[in-house]
């Protein structure tokens, strides 16, 4: 990655944890899940409304790092509209990047920003968390989940 495009990614991580977009409540949500990442703190709470086998709306709560926290906006940004199976295949996708830094990051467009996480393996739970607690909201589970 060039020092440029390494740049961008992080200032679009700090832009998006100073002005985390879709935070807060969501009226009409029908699906919710928490989500704790012992390791560093983090803590989400993930609200949708599925209709109809999409996505309709999505927004998230909580307070964590600088990461966790760009991650659960810019998962927010990517998911709004889309089906349940484009949401689980964009978890994989965005899995895949930021554990393997396997697929093509262009796939997954903003989400393209966390590609450098994988470097830094304590930081893939803090990217990843947003993720799981969706997946967990998605499959209704009521038990909270944790990165551990
Ligand atoms: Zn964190």
């Amino acid at each position: 990655m060039s020092d440029e495009l390494r740049d961008l990614y992080q200032e679009i991580i700090l832009d998006h944890n100073r002005r985390p977009r879709n935070f807060g409540a969501l009226p009409g949500a029908n699906r919710h899940a928490e989500g704790h990442n012992p390791l560093c703190g983090d803590r989400i709470q993930v609200h949708l409304h599925v209709d109809g086998g999409r996505v309709q709306g999505i927004s998230f709560e909580g307070a964590g790092c600088a990461i966790s926290t760009a991650s659960a906006s810019l998962m927010t940004e990517a998911l709004r509209g889309k089906t349940v199976d484009e949401a689980h295949a964009l978890f994989h996708g965005f899995h895949e990047l930021v554990t393997r830094g396997g697929g093509d990051p262009a796939d997954l467009g903003k989400l393209a920003v966390f590609t450098g996480v994988r470097e830094f393996p304590i930081r893939v739970k803090c990217a990843t968390l947003a993720w799981h607690t969706l997946e967990a909201a998605l499959e209704q589970k009521d038990q909270p989940i944790s990165t551990e």
